[in-house]
């Protein structure tokens, strides 16, 4: 940890301690999970034995873990945070620990991916607090990013580009979309990723549907392919872009939508500032395949932030007027789908700053063709 990383840290918990008080709640809880690592910087081992950190609307920050767990939780920049662990013992009952760190509570907030036992269990402990989820207080936090977040999805981009730009060798006519795949994923590994998240591979008809993965289908001669890669950074960041990929040139109706696809991608992310609404950025790029006859076949969003998580707000996407702000990062990601025939998408990771954007994908974005 450097020392602007727990500062980082630091700011993160004392603006959730304000926002717990500011929206009536008596605390927040916590389990391992992407709230966590965003709050603690603790990437804890979700298991049965529950650890939770309790952010109380006033008070001291406190974390439940299981005595064999505490010295992983000291590893962590927990340590470094002031926050207080409070461990449990094998035979102790860690729900009613965890209920007596806020005395009296008549509403707390669950973290949006807490299991549902852990859920049923605290309630059960905390017989006088209403329980809701902790997603829209989180939320609020984490789709603004700050410059060390904005640091991590830049360099979690740059891993991903590094994979892109390997992609035309790994495509010939004769292989697999699986071994095809199973390349893009040790290139993923190889490039930075600790994890890979996905690897859609989705030739010639395949590429109509948006999330096909990898299949046993031969690449052919004149197919085009999807391939949109994603992975998780050792920081916890993730990646996510697609380019276009043809065997040999298209058909030249082919090409032309293509370039459609093209000039509607650039031009939603050209579109993106500070106080420009989300679903006018899904327009921008809605509105320009309308105009090559292509709207029905853009069959989902525009886009989805992205950060310790792959999907997480804002949703660029009709019926959201939130409004962009610096530190807001997402997808764009326009596509056309022809069922039975083909595909295309195009996407890059975009952060709204003070006076535009920058893209954390930097890849060429025409058609690559492979002979
Ligand atoms: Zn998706
Ligand atoms: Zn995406
Ligand atoms: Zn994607």
């Amino acid at each position: 940890m450097t020392t602007s990383d727990t500062a980082d840290l630091q700011s993160r918990l004392q603006r959730t301690v304000e926002a717990v008080g500011a929206s009536g709640l008596d605390g927040l809880l916590v389990s391992p999970g992407p709230d966590l690592r965003y709050l603690t910087g603790y990437d804890a081992i979700p298991l049965e034995r529950l650890t939770c950190l309790v952010v109380p609307a006033s008070g001291p920050v406190r974390i439940v873990v299981p005595a064999l767990e505490v010295a992983a939780a000291m590893a962590s920049p927990i340590a470094d945070l002031g926050v207080e662990v409070v461990s449990w013992q094998e035979t102790q009952d860690p729900y009613v620990l965890t209920g007596s760190l806020l005395p009296g509570a008549q509403r707390v907030a669950v973290d949006d991916h807490m299991w549902a036992v852990k859920v049923l269990a605290l309630r059960d402990a905390m017989p006088t607090a209403l329980q809701s989820p902790a997603g829209p207080v989180l939320q609020e936090l984490r789709m603004r990013k700050s410059a060390v977040e904005v640091d991590s999805l830049l360099r979690a981009g740059e891993a991903i580009d590094a994979v892109h730009a390997q992609v035309a060798g790994f495509l010939r006519t004769g292989r697999t979309e699986r071994e095809v795949g199973a390349d893009i994923a040790d290139a993923i590994l190889a490039a930075g990723h600790e994890r890979v998240d996905f690897v859609i591979v989705a030739s010639g008809p395949n590429g109509a549907s948006p999330h096909h993965e990898l299949s046993d289908r031969i690449l052919q001669a004149g197919d085009t392919v999807v391939v949109d890669i994603g992975g998780t950074m050792p920081d916890g960041y993730c990646s996510d872009s697609t380019r276009m990929y043809s065997l040999g040139e298209p058909p030249s109706a082919v090409r032309a939508e293509f370039e459609a696809l093209r000039e509607a991608q650039a031009l939603a992310v050209a579109a993106v500032r500070p106080g420009v609404s989300c679903e006018s950025i899904d327009a921008v790029a809605r509105d320009h395949l309308a105009t090559a006859g292509l709207a029905e076949f853009f069959i989902h969003r525009t886009g989805h932030g992205i950060g310790l998580e792959t999907h997480e707000e804002p949703y660029i996407i009709e019926g959201n007027s939130r409004l962009l702000e610096p530190g807001m990062a997402f997808s764009i990601e326009p596509g056309v789908y022809r069922a039975g025939s083909h595909g295309a998408r195009i996407e890059d990771i975009v952060v709204c700053t003070e006076d535009g954007f920058v893209t954390c994908n930097n890849r060429p974005h025409g058609l690559v063709v492979v002979e």
